[in-house]
């Protein structure tokens, strides 16, 4: 079987080293000297100011929203996980959908100005698949009307924008840590600002707001991470350069074998090092990724349709309509890419795509 993607696993050995750490310390959760580790190499790794280690990357999300009071209207992407969405509603704000960038498929910056109203507070808005949003043009919009901006940057990774890590953009950049993320801690995820005080809100609000044990500031959530999953995190980022080269070799393997395939690819950002977290080809038509979605599971490949549907057809959400983010996410394929894909693999994955769409 070959799935769209498949966690990296560090040698088990590495890991064990750290739990019987654990064991000696019998410490688990509740910010550890792993996760404080973690959070140090990060920051260091990154070159970042603050990082806070946090469950996962919807939590993040949540943390970040409510650290920056937003209330009201959101503007957001309708081509995203859903938890980009969900996170808005969960927090008690409105998404108010903008399409995408036919190319980058990010947020349209030329279309936010005209979604703005009296009762806009933020920007949200996802790097999708990892490639860079087009930060100026945001932060010059957020600037002039006096919005805050976070960045979903859950898929981004080793993705610099400006010579600079992109999570560094933003009032809060969030990741995630998850599984079938290309930097993982097995659930895991994190914010990221520039800000002391926002980070020290945060800080609060990860931990139920505990000042002290009986000292409260402010309304928290259980927004923590134990000791294994940091243990995870370390040995994963230890192999973090070769995990990035070994993508980008893969990514570049599937242009050379499918070149022939008629299907376009998103463009990357101007000012963006990439960080090939995954291979979308986007096709003529709804058609031709079912066709070839059936024929790849024939052969027990199974590449996934993300982001099928757009967002905007969730049923607690407005639509306002955003046909590109419909047509893309109606169109689009991400192939299998993860580290022990062989090349011998993508090659079967190739061929059966390009027989499917020659002769069938
Ligand atoms: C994975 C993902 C999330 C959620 O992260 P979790 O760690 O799974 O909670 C949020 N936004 C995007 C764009 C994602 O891909």
């Amino acid at each position: 079987m070959i799935p769209v993607t498949k966690p990296y696993l560090p040698p088990v050995e590495d890991y064990q080293k750290y739990i019987q750490g654990i064991w000696q310390r019998q410490w688990l959760t509740n910010n550890g000297p792993l996760v404080n580790k973690l959070e140090l190499k990060l920051k260091n790794h990154l070159n970042i100011d603050h990082f806070l280690y946090l469950g996962n990357g919807t939590v993040a999300l949540q943390i970040a929203i409510k650290a920056l009071g937003l209330k009201g209207e959101i503007i957001t992407t309708p081509f995203s996980y859903v938890a980009t969405t969900s996170s808005i509603v969960w927090e008690g704000c409105k998404p108010v959908f903008v399409d995408i960038d036919e190319e980058t498929l990010n947020l349209d910056p030329e279309k936010i100005e005209q979604a703005i109203t009296a009762e806009t507070t933020a920007i949200i808005a996802t790097h999708c698949f990892g490639n860079a949003c087009d930060i100026d043009s945001i932060q010059n919009i957020a600037k002039k009307y006096n919005l805050k901006v976070i960045y979903d940057a859950a898929h981004c990774f080793g993705t610099t924008y400006k010579g600079k890590s992109i999570l560094d953009y933003g009032d809060v950049s969030t990741i995630s840590f998850h599984a079938t993320k290309l930097m993982h801690t097995t659930e895991g995820g994190g914010v990221i600002t520039k800000d002391p005080k926002i980070v020290k809100r945060m800080a609060y609000m990860r931990n139920f707001g505990h000042d002290s044990p009986f000292k409260f500031n402010g309304v928290g959530i259980n927004g923590k991470n134990s000791e294994f999953h940091a243990a995870m995190g370390l040995c994963v980022l230890e192999n973090i350069s070769e995990i990035l080269e070994r993508r980008k070799e893969q990514s570049k393997y599937y242009d050379v074998i499918l070149k022939n395939l008629q299907v376009r690819k998103p463009t990357i950002t101007e000012n963006c090092g990439y960080n090939y977290a995954y291979y979308p080809i986007i096709f003529e038509n709804k058609e031709m990724v079912v066709k070839t979605q059936k024929a790849l599971e024939k052969n027990n490949i199974f590449p996934r349709r993300y982001f099928y549907p757009s967002l905007s057809t969730l049923d607690y959400v407005e639509n306002p309509g955003t046909p590109v983010s419909d047509k893309i996410s109606s169109s689009i394929l991400c192939l299998p890419l993860y580290y022990d894909l062989s090349a011998e693999e993508q090659d079967f994955i190739a061929r059966i795509m390009i027989r499917t769409q020659n002769y069938e």
